[in-house]
């Protein structure tokens, strides 16, 4: 699914397409938009979004928050969906490890948004997963969503280890699940910034926060702040050491594949189980 820098390049994209001062003129509606749009029926979402202006785009975590001059919209793309500006495409500005149409495959077109000056925005989902929702006369800064999402990876400060331990002893789970905590800082990490900072950080996926050292810590600290300088870098997968690989870049040894331990349905887990041992070193 799309994750933090993901989220991030597709509004970079859509800013340079020039989508904020644009009026939305009219909202076509194609097969899929009754699922995606399901917030409201669908005669109310033409009313609702014709005429309004798109005054700005921004994201927090994975989650896109566009400021309308009558409300705001909210995306979530979830596992399957992108936006796509007709005519101009991602080129080398995004890619993708998972199955989302960054090409801009049409037969995916669930809604388009015409705007003035001809543009037109097409929201394409492969599964129609994504999560669209409006808010009338509403700043982005007083949504829920905005406001209990914690500060993302692109904005990650480190916490003294005292303080940061103190939240974790009230948390009895693993670093896997906390790194995907939208609620904890640094949010917007998804299943494989996780496994990459772990790799990264040469931590075992399945340790347990409370028992964490503060060398761990230091250690899974310095590893955020390395992958969000390679994302930030390139927008491609070479620096990967786990995710999708068969051998460990470190190290060379198979990557283990894994289910979580206690939620069966997550996604899976890749480590090295040499470098990423589970007795703590
Ligand atoms: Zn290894």
């Amino acid at each position: 699914m799309p994750e933090y820098y993901e989220v991030k390049r597709i509004c970079s994209y859509l800013r340079e397409a020039g989508i904020e001062g644009s009026t939305i003129q009219d909202l076509e509606l194609l097969p899929g938009s009754e699922i995606l749009l399901k917030q409201l029926p669908l005669p109310q979402w033409k009313k609702r979004l014709k005429n309004e202006r798109i005054l700005s785009i921004q994201t927090k975590a994975k989650y896109t928050f566009i400021q309308l001059s009558r409300g705001a919209m909210v995306w979530h793309y979830r596992f399957t969906g992108i936006p796509h500006m007709e005519g101009q495409n991602y080129g080398n500005k995004l890619y993708t490890i998972y199955n989302l149409p960054v090409d801009g495959s049409m037969q995916y077109c669930r809604f388009k948004l015409h705007l003035d000056g001809d543009k037109i925005l097409s929201y394409l989902d492969t599964r129609c997963l994504s999560d669209i929702k409006y808010y009338p006369n509403t700043r982005i800064d007083e949504l829920e969503t905005y406001q209990k999402l914690a500060p993302d990876i692109g904005h990650f400060q480190v916490q003294p280890f005292s303080i940061w331990k103190k939240q974790q002893n009230k948390r009895k789970r693993d670093l896997k699940l906390e790194l995907q905590d939208q609620f904890t800082a640094p949010s917007g990490i998804g299943n494989y910034l996780a496994c990459e900072i772990l790799a990264y950080a040469q931590l075992n996926p399945w340790l347990s926060v409370a028992q964490m050292t503060e060398t761990q810590y230091n250690r899974l600290c310095q590893a955020i702040a390395t992958v969000k300088q390679l994302c930030e870098k390139k927008a491609t997968y070479r620096w990967f050491r786990v995710f999708n690989q068969q051998k460990c870049a470190f190290c060379k040894q198979p990557v283990l594949r894994q289910k979580h331990r206690l939620n069966r349905s997550s996604q899976t887990t890749h480590y090295c189980p040499n470098c990423q041992q589970e007795a703590p070193r």
